[in-house]
């Protein structure tokens, strides 16, 4: 990461890794703790209610993305424990998270995901959608509203997808970018990216028969 910070004239500073945790036990989490890393990623709420509100009693400035698709009917879960939530994708979701934001007195940091590829499988605002809906949010969530996620397609380059991301997030204000991975995220550094989300890269393979897509 530093490296590509560095071809690109950026601080490495500027670039946060998500360590992906989802799939690997706590005790792979706690190691990475222990060793000074603090922000991390899951993708299911159940999942990261299972291990994270132990390790955030251990770790306390422990830092909690979700990286996966939220339902409303967990809106309330996840608000309580994560800091971040990178899939804001559709008008009922930002305000179930805004009232629940408002209720809960927690203040979650919010990300909206474009769905750049327009992918019917995958979560996302499409990007023809994009400015509406970020307009929408800076209304429903306010100051909570960070930046744009994508997540692009398998087969496609994926430099195409972080430009596009960029010129949605800088036309409409917005200042932080979640894009790339373990295969890509030199790519996304030179493309913007403030967060990372690599999981493999940190963690290793994931093990097989995980319920993750
Ligand atoms: C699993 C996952 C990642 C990490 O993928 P790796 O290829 O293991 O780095 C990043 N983002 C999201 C949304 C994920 O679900």
């Amino acid at each position: 990461m530093a490296e590509a910070a560095e071809a690109a004239g950026r601080s490495p500073d500027s670039i946060t890794l998500v360590a992906i945790s989802k799939a690997h036990p706590a005790p792979a989490a706690r190691q990475a703790l222990t060793a000074g890393h603090r922000v991390f990623g899951e993708n299911r709420v159940q999942e990261a209610e299972e291990k994270w509100p132990a390790l955030k009693d251990e770790f306390a400035d422990a830092e909690l993305h979700l990286v996966g698709a939220l339902q409303r009917n967990k809106v309330h879960r996840a608000v309580a424990l994560c800091d971040v939530i990178q899939t804001v994708d559709r008008p009922k979701l930002a305000r179930a998270l805004a009232d629940e934001i408002s209720k809960s007195g927690r203040r979650p940091q919010c990300f909206i995901q474009v769905n750049t590829g327009e992918e019917p499988q995958k979560g996302g605002i499409p990007p023809e959608a994009a400015d509406a809906f970020i307009a929408e949010c800076q209304d429903i969530l306010g100051p909570a509203l960070r930046g744009l996620m994508c997540i692009p397609p398998l087969d496609q380059e994926p430099s195409l997808h972080f430009a596009l991301l960029g010129e949605i997030a800088a036309r409409n204000g917005l200042q932080e970018l979640s894009m790339g991975m373990s295969g890509d995220f030199e790519t996304a550094i030179r493309l913007g990216a403030t967060h990372v989300r690599v999981g493999t890269g940190v963690f290793g393979e994931r093990p097989p028969n995980t319920k993750e897509r």
